[in-house]
C-alpha cells in the first residue's frame, strides 16, 4: 500500500473515539475484531452505491458518505439488531482533499448518531462507488424476518412513503430543485433503527422499502408464502409531497418509487403497534401469492412496474 493510501485513511477514515463498546480492534490491522456478547447474534449486510446509478453524480459529498452508511444502517434495522460496526470499500477516481473531508464528515455524523464504529475499508481507484457493510447485534432467535408474516396479519409502514423518488424525478427528469424536505429525504435518509428494536418479539415479519414498496412487498410475500393487499388511500404521505405533487403521481411515487428506507412489516390483527413507533397500517395479508393495491372504491390498481429492479428489461 503507498503512503498517501495510508494518509487518506489516517487523515480521513481513522478516528480514536469509538462509538459501540463491541469493536475490539478498529482500523489499521489485517482484520477488525468485533465481540459477539452470549447469546446474541451478529447481523451482517453489503450494499453498494454507484455514482450515476444510486445518487445522482452531482451529490455532494456530505450525503454520499451519509446515505452509503444510511442504507446498510437500514438494513440492519430491518432486522431489529443494533448497528455497531462499519465497514468501507471506497473507489474513487481521484483524490480530494476537500471532497474526501465532506464525504467522511457525512459518514461519520451517520455513524455517531446510531453508535456505529468504522472498523475497517478499502481504498481505490476507479469510478466512484462506495460499499458498505454493517454489523449488528440481536438476541438469538429474535432477529426480525421476512419469512413470518401470516394470513390476517395487517401490513404497516414506518415514517412515509415516496417522498425521495419524487425527490429524485423532479432532480433527474423535471432538472428542477425539489423542495428542501423532499431532497433530504433522498439524501440522508433516516434508518429506523429504534422501531426496528421495538418490533421484536411482536412483528411477525419485516424488511426495509429500498426498490419501491410494491417490490419490497412482494419479496416479504414471496418469503412468508402468503398474499397482500395494499390499501391506497392508507398510504402515509408527507404534506410536503402531498404539496409539491398531484395526488395520483404522490400514491404512484409511494407505491413503486425507490430509496424509501422505511420499515414494511407485519403485525398479528390482535397485536397494538409498540408505543413510541410512528406507523401506519396500510394494508393486510392474504393466503395466497402475488401483491395488489386498492383505490378508495376497492377496485385494483393496475401498475406499469413495481419498483426499481437494476436487471429487468436489460
Ligand atoms: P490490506 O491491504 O491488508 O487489506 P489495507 O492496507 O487496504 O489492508 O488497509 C489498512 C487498514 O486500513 C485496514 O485496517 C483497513 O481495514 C483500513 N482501511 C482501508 N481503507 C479504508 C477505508 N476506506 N475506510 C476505513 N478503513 C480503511
Ligand atoms: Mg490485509
Amino acid at each position: 500500500m503507498s503512503s498517501s493510501e495510508t494518509e487518506i485513511i489516517n487523515q480521513f477514515f481513522k478516528r480514536p473515539n469509538r462509538n459501540s463498546p463491541f469493536t475490539a480492534l478498529g482500523i489499521g490491522d489485517d482484520a477488525a475484531l468485533l465481540q459477539v456478547p452470549a447469546d446474541y447474534e451478529l447481523a451482517t449486510s453489503i450494499d453498494t452505491l454507484i455514482a450515476g446509478v444510486h445518487f445522482p453524480i452531482d451529490t455532494a459529498a456530505f450525503d454520499i458518505g451519509f446515505k452509503a452508511l444510511a442504507v446498510s444502517v437500514s438494513d440492519i434495522a430491518a432486522m431489529g439488531a443494533e448497528p455497531t460496526s462499519a465497514l468501507l470499500a471506497l473507489t474513487m477516481p481521484q483524490q480530494e482533499t476537500a471532497w474526501l473531508q465532506r464525504l467522511s464528515e457525512g459518514l461519520f455524523a451517520l455513524a455517531q448518531q446510531f453508535g456505529v464504529d468504522l472498523v475497517g475499508g478499502d481504498l481505490t481507484r476507479g469510478p466512484l462507488s462506495l460499499t458498505t457493510v454493517v454489523s449488528g447485534l440481536v438476541p438469538a432467535g429474535q432477529a426480525l424476518r421476512r419469512s413470518g408474516a401470516k394470513a390476517g396479519d395487517r401490513l404497516w409502514v414506518t415514517g412515509t412513503l415516496g417522498d425521495a423518488a419524487w425527490a429524485l424525478q423532479q432532480h433527474l427528469v423535471q432538472q428542477v430543485t425539489p423542495e428542501p424536505y423532499l431532497l433530504s429525504r433522498l439524501n440522508q435518509p433516516t434508518p429506523r433503527v429504534t422501531a426496528g428494536i421495538a418490533l421484536r418479539g411482536v412483528a411477525t415479519s419485516a424488511m426495509d422499502i429500498s426498490d419501491g414498496l410494491m417490490l419490497d412487498l412482494s419479496r416479504l410475500c414471496q418469503q412468508s408464502g402468503v398474499a397482500a393487499r395494499v390499501w391506497v388511500d392508507r398510504l402515509p404521505l408527507s404534506s410536503a409531497l402531498r404539496q409539491a405533487a398531484p395526488l395520483e403521481r404522490a400514491v404512484l411515487s409511494a407505491l413503486t418509487g425507490g430509496d424509501d428506507y422505511e420499515l414494511l412489516f407485519t403485525l398479528p390483527a390482535t397485536a397494538s403497534l409498540p408505543v413510541g413507533i410512528e406507523a401506519t397500517c396500510i394494508g393486510e395479508i392474504v393466503a395466497g401469492h402475488g401483491v395488489v393495491a386498492y383505490d378508495a372504491k376497492g377496485d385494483p390498481i393496475t401498475l406499469e412496474r413495481h419498483g426499481y429492479d437494476h436487471f429487468k428489461n436489460l
